[in-house]
C-alpha cells in the first residue's frame, strides 16, 4: 500500500472508530490514562447528596485556574482573594502532564516574540514575571529563557497526500499574491484585538474565505492549507472564522520580514502558568474545587463550591467575583448572564501524549503537520526538537480538533481509547516509515469538550462585560470575545480586575 492510500484509509478509520460502540477485541492493549472534562455533569449531579462543608469569606473569588484566572489573581495577589479550579492541576487548556520525571504539554504549547505595538499592560506583566525582555535592535519583546527557543531548521514539516514539504501553504505565485493582499495589515493586527482600530473592524463582519475570494482565485489545495491553519489556531475553517481573525493569524507579527523567536518549553504554555502561580500565596489557590452556583445576597455573592476531594459543598461569601471559567456552563452557574454567551461556539480537542523508549531513527521536527483528507487530525509535536532531560523519554503529542457537533462522540472516550490510540500510532508509524507501536510505554489522553471558542463572524469586539448584570462580577478568558491565544487570555485577566476597580 502506498503512503497516499494508507493516509486516506487511516483518516477514514478514525472517524469510524469514534462512532464504534467499544474497543475492538484481541488487539494490543496500551497503558492509557484518561482525563476528560466531559464527566463534570455527573459530578455536579452526584454533589446534590454531598453534605455542607465550611463557610468562607473573601473579598475576591476567582473562578478558574487557567491563564486568564491566574493573570487576574496576579493583579490582586496582595488583596484578600481565593481562586477555585475544578481540576487537580492548574492550567486549563495550557496544562501539562508528567511521567518519570519528564514534563510535557497537554494543550497550548508555544508563543512567539511580541512586537512593541502590542498591549503595554500585558507586556509589562510578562516582563515583571521575568518572562520577556525588550530587544531594541529587533524591536521585539523576546524570551528570557532562550534555551527554550526552537531552532528554525527543526521548526516544522508538513505531510500532504503527495509527500513532505517544509510549509503548510504551498510556495508559488498564489502564496505571493496571498501575502501581498495581507501585507498592508501588518502592524495594524494588534494583540489584544481590542486595540485594533475602528476602521478595520468591518473585517469582523465577513468570513476569511469571503474576504480572500474578492481578490484571489484559491486552488483547492491552497485553500486546504489555509483551512488547516485556521483550525489549528481557531478551531474552525476559513469559511467559518472572520476575515479579521484570518488576517490576524498571518500578520500579527512580522513573520515574513523579521526573525521572530518561537518559544516552546518542554511543558508548553504551562511554563506561563507556573510563572504566575509561583508569585501567589499557595493557600489562596484551591484546586479540585468546582464552582457550582453563584447567587447574589444583598451586596455579596454566595458561591457554592464542590470540594471534590472531601465530597462536601463549601460556601464562599465574596464581595467580588472574577469568572474566568469557560462560559458555556454559565447558564447553570449564574443564570442571569448565561444568555450573554449563548452565541459562543466551542471546538472540542483531543490530545494524546505518547511516551516512547526512543529508538526511532529520524531527524526530529518540533511540529509535524498533517494535511491529509481528514482535517481532524492536526499532527503531532516531538519533544526531541526541544530542550529535554539527558536520557529522558521521547514524547509525541498528537492533536485532534473536532467539529462542535462531534463533541458527543468524545463523551464515552474510555470505550474507544484503545482503538483511537492504535489508529494514531498507525498514522505516526507511517510518517516515520517504521512501526513505533513496540516503543510506546505509556499514553495520556486529555479530552477538552469546550477547548476553543471559535472567532466566527461578529465574535470579536463584543466584550460581554459591558452588558453584565452585576457590576461586581466580571468575565475574563479568551471566550469573552477574544482570539483563543495566550496573550489575549493574559490581557483578559488584567482588564477584568481593572473593570472591578472602576466600579
Ligand atoms: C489544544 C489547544 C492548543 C492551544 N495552543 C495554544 C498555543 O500554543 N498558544 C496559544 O497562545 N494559545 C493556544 N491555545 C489557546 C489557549 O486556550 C489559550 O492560550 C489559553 O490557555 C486560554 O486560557 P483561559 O484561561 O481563557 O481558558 P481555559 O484554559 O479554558 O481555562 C479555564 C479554566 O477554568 C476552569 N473552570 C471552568 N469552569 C469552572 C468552574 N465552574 N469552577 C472551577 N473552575 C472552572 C477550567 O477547568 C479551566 O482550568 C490552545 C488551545 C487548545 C485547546
Amino acid at each position: 500500500m502506498n503512503r497516499r492510500s494508507f493516509l486516506r484509509l487511516s483518516s477514514l478509520a478514525l472517524t469510524g472508530i469514534l462512532t464504534q460502540s467499544c474497543n475492538p477485541a484481541g488487539s494490543k492493549a496500551y497503558d492509557i490514562s484518561i482525563k476528560s472534562d466531559m464527566q463534570l455533569g455527573h459530578l455536579i449531579f452526584e454533589s446534590a447528596s454531598f453534605p455542607e462543608g465550611n463557610i468562607f469569606s473573601t473579598d475576591y473569588l476567582v473562578v478558574g485556574g487557567g491563564v486568564a484566572g491566574l493573570s487576574a489573581a496576579c493583579q490582586i495577589h496582595n488583596r484578600d482573594f481565593v481562586l477555585c479550579e475544578l481540576s487537580e492541576d492548574l492550567g486549563g487548556s495550557s496544562s501539562s502532564q508528567s511521567y518519570a520525571g519528564e514534563i510535557f504539554s497537554q494543550g497550548a504549547h508555544y508563543d512567539l516574540a511580541y512586537p512593541d505595538y502590542y498591549g503595554q499592560e500585558t507586556l509589562r506583566f510578562l516582563e515583571k514575571l521575568g518572562v520577556i525582555f525588550y530587544d531594541a535592535n529587533a524591536g521585539l519583546w523576546d524570551f528570557v529563557d532562550s534555551q527554550y527557543l526552537i531552532e528554525a531548521q527543526v521548526e516544522s514539516q508538513t505531510l500532504t497526500e503527495t509527500g513532505f514539504r517544509e510549509q503548510v501553504l504551498e510556495q508559488g505565485k498564489l502564496k505571493e499574491d496571498f501575502l501581498k493582499l495581507l501585507f498592508p495589515y501588518l502592524s495594524e493586527m494588534k494583540m489584544p484585538t481590542r486595540l485594533i482600530s475602528e476602521k478595520l473592524r468591518l473585517l469582523n463582519k465577513i468570513s476569511f474565505t469571503g474576504f480572500l475570494h474578492r481578490s484571489l482565485v484559491l486552488t483547492s489545495s491552497f485553500k486546504k492549507g489555509i483551512d488547516y491553519q485556521m483550525k489549528d489556531d481557531y478551531g474552525a475553517d476559513a469559511d467559518k472564522v472572520s476575515a479579521l481573525a484570518g488576517i490576524h493569524y498571518y500578520m500579527c507579527r512580522p513573520y515574513y520580514t523579521e526573525d521572530v523567536s518561537l518559544f516552546s518549553p518542554p511543558e508548553g504554555n504551562y511554563y506561563f502558568i507556573k510563572k504566575m502561580a509561583d508569585t501567589l500565596p499557595e493557600e489562596n489557590i484551591r484546586t479540585s474545587h468546582l464552582v457550582r452556583s453563584i447567587s447574589k445576597t444583598g451586596k455579596r455573592f454566595d458561591v457554592q463550591v464542590i470540594n471534590i476531594k472531601n465530597e462536601t459543598v463549601d460556601v464562599y461569601r465574596a464581595q467580588k467575583v472574577i469568572y474566568a471559567g469557560q462560559k458555556h456552563a454559565l447558564k447553570y452557574v449564574f443564570a442571569p448572564d448565561g444568555h450573554l454567551f449563548s452565541n459562543n461556539e466551542y471546538a472540542p480537542w483531543l490530545i494524546i501524549n505518547f511516551v516512547l523508549n526512543d529508538k526511532i531513527k529520524s531527524d526530529p521536527f518540533w511540529q509535524n503537520e498533517f494535511l491529509t483528507e481528514d482535517l481532524h487530525f492536526m499532527g503531532f509535536t516531538d519533544n526531541a526538537s526541544q530542550i529535554r532531560r539527558k536520557g529522558g523519554y521521547r514524547i509525541f503529542t498528537a492533536y485532534y480538533c473536532f467539529d462542535s457537533t462531534q463533541r458527543i462522540l468524545l463523551a464515552s472516550i474510555t470505550d474507544r481509547a484503545q482503538a483511537i490510540v492504535a489508529e494514531t500510532i498507525k498514522t505516526i508509524s507511517l510518517y516515520f516509515d517504521q512501526d513505533i507501536s513496540n516503543q510506546v510505554e505509556k499514553i495520556f489522553i486529555r479530552v477538552m469538550g469546550h477547548a476553543m471558542s471559535i472567532p466566527k463572524i461578529n465574535y470579536l469586539f463584543n466584550d460581554k462585560n459591558l452588558h453584565r448584570s452585576e457590576p461586581n462580577m466580571v468575565y475574563a478568558g479568551v471566550d469573552n470575545s477574544r482570539l483563543p491565544l495566550l496573550f489575549e487570555a493574559l490581557d483578559s485577566g488584567i482588564q477584568a480586575v481593572g473593570e472591578l476597580d472602576h466600579v
